[in-house]
Formats: structure tokens, C-alpha cells, sequence
């Protein structure tokens, strides 16, 4: 599988995608990377939302229930934004397939990236986003840093 190129949350290297237009750089993301070839993404910029952007989480559920329609993503004006949620995922996928990629190292906490934790108001909360839902059913194996 270190043959094959990794998908990694483009703000764990830096780049300035999160909802603030910060980073959430990880030096131990990085440190695991030596010798990848990195494809860094950010399903909510693919999904056409802009940056910065307003915060957003999952309610009444997670990545999974999102994408079995169980469950939707709202920002902090209470929009909907579920509809973007599912297509970053689906376009994270697709370079997950044009590449090749089997693995995905992704940013824990997110409504999209989280792998064991998301965000639920000020608190941290067992589940994963969308597009790490997504990617793990797909078959892609997938870490959270
Ligand atoms: S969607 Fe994922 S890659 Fe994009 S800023 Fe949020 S955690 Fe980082």
C-alpha cells in the first residue's frame, strides 16, 4: 500500500483550508508521510464552499447517518449545507479512484474529515464525518490525526 499515493486532509499539512482560513498543520502527519506521494484534499473547498467559511456540524448523528439521509449539516446560521458535505465527499472519492490512493490520513474533530471524533457544539464526541464515512466504506483505509 506505500506504493500507492495517499490522500491527506489538506489543512494536516498546512494549507489554510480550514472553515477560519487556518491551518491545522501536524508535524506527526507529516513525520508518517517520508517517502508518499501526497494528494492533499479538502472535501468542503471540493464541495464548492468557500474560505473562509462559516463552522458546521452534523446533527443528530454522524458521517454515516449523513450519508444514509438519516441525519443533515448545518452551519452556524443554520443553513443546510448538507448537500455540499456529500459532494466534497463524493469528489474526494473520485481522486481516491483516479489515483489510485488506498489510504487516507485525515483531520479528527471535522464534520467532513473526523475519523473517531467530531464536534457537537463546545464538545468532542465519538463519529466520523462525511467524507471519512465514505472513503472507509468505499474500501480505502483511513487514520485520523
Ligand atoms: S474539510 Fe477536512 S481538509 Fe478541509 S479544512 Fe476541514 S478538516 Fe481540513
Amino acid at each position: 500500500m506505500k506504493d500507492k499515493p495517499i490522500l491527506v486532509s489538506a489543512c494536516l499539512l498546512g494549507l489554510k483550508t480550514r472553515f477560519d482560513a487556518g491551518d491545522a498543520y501536524s508535524k506527526d502527519a507529516l513525520a508518517s508521510l517520508e517517502g508518499r506521494v501526497i494528494i492533499p484534499v479538502c472535501p468542503e473547498q471540493l464541495g464548492g464552499l468557500p474560505t473562509p467559511r462559516p463552522r458546521a456540524e452534523i446533527r443528530e448523528g454522524g458521517g454515516a447517518d449523513v450519508i444514509e439521509g438519516r441525519a443533515g449539516v448545518i452551519d452556524e446560521n443554520g443553513r443546510d449545507v448538507t448537500a455540499a458535505f456529500m459532494r466534497g465527499a463524493s469528489e474526494v472519492l473520485k481522486v481516491a479512484r483516479l489515483t489510485g490512493a488506498a489510504e487516507a490520513y485525515l483531520k479528527e474533530k471535522s464534520p467532513s474529515c473526523g475519523v473517531e471524533s467530531i464536534k457537537a457544539g463546545s464538545n468532542t464526541i465519538a463519529g466520523s464525518g462525511v467524507t471519512a464515512a465514505l472513503l472507509e466504506r468505499s474500501g480505502l483505509t483511513i487514520k485520523g490525526f
